[in-house]
């Protein structure tokens, strides 16, 4: 069967979901204590409204953003907030975090059931501002902003990236697997909220089994409304998830350079963030816990983990059985635009959708060379860029002028550097340029 795909560039990366795609999503326990950064968001640094030894209880708001961009973040445990003070984070090396001590005899938090037909647009909106949810595939952009387009654009399409196209990650294959009705339930709140009716869930064809599932839970949901939600097999291709790739291959829209999703009348979610959504709209559960993949060759026990935002690597990986001693490197995230941490210590995010523990075979760690002016990269680009000329450019400090290259459009996908014979590290360049070109006005 062909699938829905985008037309230039892309790569085909060895896969390695065998190691956690069949395995159920387990809830871990929560740990003793959690850390939880005040930024785990696109936008401002939430402030801290608690105090050091102030009591608190799971989804208690702990910290807010008033005007800025942001997002708000609750306690992901009842206990004691036992400092506010700099810690490791996943993305930024150090950040303040709020450091909560959880009661050990404290039960899980309840909620409530609630109808969430008979709440209006503008109440759900509100409902997902006040989860704190936010953008959970990425660089956790706060959803309630991302569903408020301004006036003008005509927005008609919901799209749901369910392509979970880095290796190694199984989060989203497993939630569409696990819980296909509250996807579509989650879809649908969407819908309401944007006011429209019509979504399309992309699923590339290795899920064949989360593509039957939620065809089947989409087709049991038809003829209740007035929404309509089509699931949509797609080629099996990195970057098939990013944003841009997505939307083409889905609605054959091209997305213009500089421009975003609703220049050409769509909205994109992913699984996860629909499934928080979901649980803001029917619980009124804040995000404060989420599925993430744990795997690699060099923890002893992959898995796919329902766990507590805040919780350290050092619990998950005790959790797990432990980590081995070819541990070579860890990465939050996917390898191909996933970001190395340096230690156990830095916490599960809200956007934490995986970690990898790395072991030498899958690791390189090789030097780089010169370029050999192969053209591979230029053919591997799905943005059609020239990552060569940029990475050149950068090395004889001309950074600042490659704008010319389109390098604002360069999303870090990794795919050139993934191809080059050269092992040049195409994407850092890139992002020094960007940030040369700034710093030169
Ligand atoms: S990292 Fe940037 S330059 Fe390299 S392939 Fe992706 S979009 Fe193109
Ligand atoms: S793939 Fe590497 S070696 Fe080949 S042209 Fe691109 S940067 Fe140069």
């Amino acid at each position: 069967m062909a699938g829905a795909t985008f037309p230039r560039g892309g790569v085909h990366p060895a896969e390695h979901k065998e190691l956690t795609e069949h395995l159920a999503i387990e809830e871990m326990p929560p740990p003793q204590q959690v850390v939880i950064p005040v930024s785990m968001h696109f936008g401002a640094p939430a402030k801290p409204v608690v105090k050091k030894k102030q009591e608190v209880q799971e989804g208690d708001v702990i910290a807010t953003v008033e005007k800025a961009l942001g997002a708000t973040i609750h306690s992901s445990v009842t206990g004691v907030v036992k400092t506010i003070e700099s810690r490791p984070h996943p993305t930024m090396v150090r950040c303040d975090a709020i450091v909560i001590d959880r009661d050990p005899s404290a039960p899980p938090r309840v909620y409530e059931p609630q109808d969430w037909r008979k709440t209006t647009a503008e109440q759900l909106l509100a409902k997902v501002k006040d989860a704190g949810i936010v953008g959970l595939g990425g660089a956790g952009f706060p959803t309630h902003v991302k569903l408020s387009p301004p006036p003008s654009a005509k927005v008609d399409t919901l799209v749901l990236n369910g392509a979970e196209c880095e290796p190694y990650l199984t989060t989203d294959h497993r939630i569409m697997l696990e819980h296909p009705q509250k996807v579509v339930e989650g879809t649908k709140v969407l819908l309401k909220i944007l006011g429209i009716k019509k979504a399309v869930i992309g699923i590339e064809l290795n899920k064949a089994d989360a593509i039957n599932a939620m065809t089947k839970a989409a087709k049991e949901a038809s003829g209740q409304d007035e929404f309509t939600v089509a699931v949509q097999g797609m080629t099996v291709k990195y970057p098939q998830g990013s944003e841009k790739q997505l939307i083409y291959s889905l609605t054959q829209r091209s997305v213009p350079g500089g421009g975003l999703p609703f220049d050409v009348g769509v909205i994109v979610q992913n699984i996860s963030t629909t499934l928080a959504i979901f649980e803001a709209a029917t619980l009124n559960k804040p995000l404060y816990e989420k599925v993430a993949t744990f795997s690699g060759r060099a923890i002893k026990r992959p898995a796919n983990l329902k766990v507590k935002v805040g919780t350290v690597l050092s619990d998950v990986a005790a959790y797990l059985g432990g980590t081995t001693n070819d541990l070579t490197k860890i990465v939050s995230g996917g390898p191909m635009m996933g970001f190395a941490v340096s230690n156990l210590d830095v916490p599960i995010t809200k956007t934490s959708s995986g970690v990898l523990f790395l072991s030498s075979s899958e690791t390189d760690t090789g030097t780089y060379g010169p370029c050999i002016h192969c053209g591979w990269c230029l053919e591997a680009c799905p943005m059609g860029l020239q990552p060569k000329e940029v990475a050149i450019y950068v090395e004889a400090g001309k950074g600042h002028q490659t704008e010319k290259f389109g390098v604002f459009e360069c999303f870090e996908c990794g795919c050139c550097a993934y191809v080059c014979p050269a092992k040049r590290p195409l994407v850092q360049f890139a992002r020094l340029a960007k940030i040369q070109v700034k710093k030169h006005g």
